[in-house]
């Protein structure tokens, strides 16, 4: 991870701040079903105002691609920032670039926010387009990137505007970073991997550079149908990557030569229609029969797997174990998630996981908070664990 600039060494007071967030909040019914992505902004924010700075708040909100569309305007959040930040005063300008929103930002008062239009009614914020860069950045003298997780995107405001303007990581960035520094990137041996989730195709990058840090890798979740089926195995309707059968054994061979362990289930919950409640049975994995779909691993893999993560310093998570959704094929996803809070809890262990399914299958436990570090990033995550640079980072580097 690259020497990044952060909030805290930066003068702010009498400055006009560009922060970019990620608000992209899920709304329904022009509602906001989730407020996560907002609190998780605030301390950036409140310490600006306070600071005295001119907040300008840029980010994007759905996938209007270049157009302006109403039902994912920026406008519907200004409302619950507002709330959240209290006693500052926090304004809108309908539009992101040009002399209105320049008018506004000089009306406006230090000490005070002012959240700007959607960025992606512009369809030069994805391009990176440098004229737009240039206009966004006209507006401030400082930029902050408070969103970790829209940083694996060379767009206009995650890498266009740093290139312009003295730039630094905000409260919610430094976190993230500094999280997967400490407990990955400087991880404690053994390390055990996790990888779970629906395909292989969508995890090469992830398996291919973990078998060169972890010692054990774990399979679960429909890849590991691949892995089964690669070996020889029977798995009757289940989902799987048939095509992807001599990629699978190259992945096998290199952790192999890594000196990774790769762990498969041992046993299975299988059923034959994928439906909540459905009937299911458990089998070991050389009993699955022709027309039985796997959909989570099975309970003396729980317990082998159990016994294997005692041998472990670190884990780190992504992709649950069985198809969680429909109950009761969460158990394994969430019985390992018990198992691993319990190490966690005991000083034992340092977890990790991230990932969209992962983070919303660990919700469902109830036991997220006992993880030693949840990354919320989803897509910046899994890059930067692929062994990825993040264009939104290094344009932070100092
Ligand atoms: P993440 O978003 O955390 O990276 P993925 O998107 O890779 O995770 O995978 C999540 C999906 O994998 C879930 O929708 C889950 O139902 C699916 N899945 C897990 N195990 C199975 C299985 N045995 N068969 C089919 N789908 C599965
Ligand atoms: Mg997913």
């Amino acid at each position: 991870m690259p020497n990044f600039n952060r909030l805290k060494d930066c003068v702010v007071t009498n400055k006009n701040v560009i922060v970019r967030v990620d608000i992209n909040v899920p709304l329904n019914d022009g509602n906001i079903e989730d407020d996560t992505r907002i609190k998780a902004v605030i301390p950036t924010l409140k310490y600006l105002a306070e600071n005295k700075a001119k907040v300008i708040v840029i980010s994007h909100f759905g996938r209007p691609e270049g157009k302006v569309e109403p039902s994912m305007s920026i406008e519907q959040l200004v409302g619950r920032v507002q709330e959240l930040l209290g006693s500052i005063k926090v304004n809108f300008v309908d539009d992101c670039i040009g002399d209105k929103v320049k008018k506004v930002v000089e009306a406006t008062n230090y000490g005070e926010v002012i959240m700007l239009e959607n960025l992606r009614f512009y369809k030069q914020e994805t391009k990176n387009d440098p004229e737009f860069s240039r206009q966004l950045a006209s507006l401030g003298n400082l930029y902050v990137n408070d969103a970790f997780s829209c940083s694996h995107r060379a767009h206009a405001s995650i890498t266009g505007i740093p290139s312009i303007l003295k730039s630094c990581a905000g409260f919610l960035m430094e976190a993230e970073l500094d999280g997967l520094t400490n407990h990955l990137e400087n991880a404690k041996k053994p390390m055990m991997a996790v990888v779970g989730g629906a395909k292989v195709s969508t995890k090469l990058d992830l398996l291919n550079s973990l078998s060169a840090k972890a010692q054990t890798i774990v399979v679960g979740g429909g890849m590991a149908n691949t892995f089964l089926y690669a070996l020889g195995k029977n798995i009757g309707k289940s989902l799987c990557e048939k095509d992807l059968k001599d990629t699978t054994l190259e992945i096998i061979e290199s952790a192999k030569k890594n000196d990774c362990k790769i762990f498969l289930p041992i046993d299975v919950v299988v059923t034959k229609k994928l439906e909540q409640n459905g009937k299911c049975q458990i089998v070991s994995v050389d009993d699955v029969k022709d027309d039985d779909i796997i959909v989570d691993i099975g309970p003396i893999s729980i317990a082998k797997l159990t016994q294997e993560l005692q041998n472990h310093k670190t884990l780190v998570w992504n992709g649950p174990l069985g198809a969680f959704e429909f109950k009761p094929f969460n158990i394994g996803t969430e019985s390992f998630a018990r198992i691993a809070a319990a190490l966690t809890h005991d000083k034992k262990l340092v977890s990790v996981s991230g990932g969209g399914d992962s983070v919303s299958a660990l919700n469902s436990t109830g036991l997220i908070d006992e993880f030693t570090y949840i990354s919320t990033a989803g897509g910046a995550f899994l890059e930067w664990l692929e062994g990825k640079d993040l264009p939104g980072v290094g344009a932070l580097s100092v």
